[in-house]
C-alpha cells in the first residue's frame, strides 16, 4: 500500500512537471525564443540578433490621457515633451519575435540615480499605469523596459545603469526629432504628411528604413534598428529595399498626421482630465 502510493506520487510528481514544462514551452514560443540549456541545466532564451530603438511621440500618445498623476509626463502642461521620447532599446531576433525576462534581476533605481534628469525628460513615463514586472507584480515604466528588455541586452549594454546610459546616447545620437523638423515634417493638428517623405527624410540621415507605428492616422511610435555595434541597419527583416513590401504591414496609412500636444491637466484650467494622487488603483478611479 506504501509502495502503491508512493508510486501514485510519485506520477502526480511527474505529470506536473510535464505540463509546467510545456506551459513554459507554449510561453516561449509566443516570444518566439530559441530555448537553449543552460550551463546549470537551466533553459536560456538565445541571444538577440540587434537592437530595435523604440521612440514615442507623446502628442499621439498623450491624447489616450484620462488620468493625471505627477509621474505621467503627458500631465506636464507647457512642459510635456514636444519630442520623440524613449519607449525602450529593445534586443530583437530577425524573424520579429524577441526574447524577454532574461535573468532574474530586479530594477533598482538607485542605480541610475545620477541619470534621472535626462531619463525624466527623454525617456519619460507617459502613464499613471503601473506596467508589469518580470517577476509578477508592478512597478515603474522604467522597471518594465530594464526587466523584459534591458536583462536580455545585457551581453552587450551590460548591467542597469550601461542599459540606460547606452539608450540615452543612442538616442542623442539620431536625433529623429531634428531630422523630421529640419525635413518640414513639424508637429501640427492640422497637416497630413506623406508617409514616404517621412520614412525617407530618416533613410538619408541615418542610411537605413525605420519602422513607424500609427494610432488612427497618427504617428504613435517610430523604431530605429541598430545591429549589436550600434550602426543603423532597416527595421524590415529580409534584403528587399521595396517600400511597397516594408509598408504593406504598417499600421499607418499613406498620409499620416504628427499632432502637437495638446495641453492636459497642471497649468489648463480647461482640462477634463482628472488629477489621481500616485497611489490611487485605477481601476476604481475608471468607474468615477
Ligand atoms: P513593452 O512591453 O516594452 O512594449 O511596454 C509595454 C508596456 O509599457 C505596456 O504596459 C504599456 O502600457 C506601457 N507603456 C508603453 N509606453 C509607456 C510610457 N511611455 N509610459 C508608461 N507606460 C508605457
Amino acid at each position: 500500500m506504501a509502495i502503491l502510493s508512493a508510486n501514485l506520487a510519485s506520477s502526480a510528481a511527474l505529470a506536473l512537471i510535464l505540463v509546467a514544462a510545456s506551459l513554459c514551452l507554449i510561453e516561449a514560443k509566443q516570444f518566439g525564443i530559441g530555448i537553449e540549456i543552460g550551463s546549470r541545466g537551466r533553459p536560456r532564451q538565445r541571444e538577440f540578433d540587434y537592437f530595435n530603438l523604440a521612440l514615442q511621440w507623446p502628442g499621439t500618445y498623450c491624447q489616450r490621457t484620462r488620468y493625471c498623476c505627477p509621474n505621467n509626463a503627458c500631465c506636464r502642461g507647457s512642459n510635456s515633451p514636444a519630442v520623440f521620447t524613449i519607449h525602450g532599446l529593445w534586443p530583437d531576433y530577425n524573424d520579429g519575435s524577441w526574447p524577454a525576462c532574461c535573468t532574474k534581476k530586479s530594477f533598482d533605481e538607485k542605480e541610475i540615480s545620477t541619470l534621472l534628469d535626462p531619463l525624466e525628460k527623454y525617456w519619460p513615463s507617459l502613464s499613471c499605469g503601473k506596467p508589469s514586472s518580470c517577476h509578477g507584480g508592478k512597478g515603474s515604466f522604467w522597471g518594465h523596459e530594464w526587466e523584459k528588455h534591458g536583462t536580455c541586452s545585457a551581453p552587450v549594454t551590460g548591467d542597469e545603469y550601461n542599459y540606460f546610459l547606452t539608450t540615452l546616447n543612442v538616442y542623442f545620437k539620431y536625433n529623429v526629432t531634428k531630422v523630421l523638423n529640419e525635413a518640414g515634417y513639424v508637429p501640427s493638428n492640422t497637416e497630413k504628411y506623406p508617409l514616404g517623405g517621412i520614412v525617407s527624410a530618416i533613410q538619408n540621415a541615418f542610411h537605413a528604413t525605420p519602422k513607424l507605428v500609427c494610432r488612427n492616422g497618427a504617428v504613435e511610435e517610430l523604431h530605429l534598428c541598430f545591429y549589436k555595434d550600434f550602426k543603423p541597419r532597416d527595421c524590415a527583416g529580409g534584403s528587399s529595399s521595396s517600400s511597397d513590401m516594408l509598408f504593406s504591414g504598417s499600421s499607418c496609412p499613406n498620409y499620416i498626421s504628427l499632432p502637437a500636444y495638446a495641453s492636459l491637466g497642471a497649468g489648463n484650467v480647461e482640462s477634463e482630465v482628472s488629477w489621481v494622487p500616485e497611489d490611487v488603483d485605477l481601476r476604481w478611479v475608471d468607474r468615477l
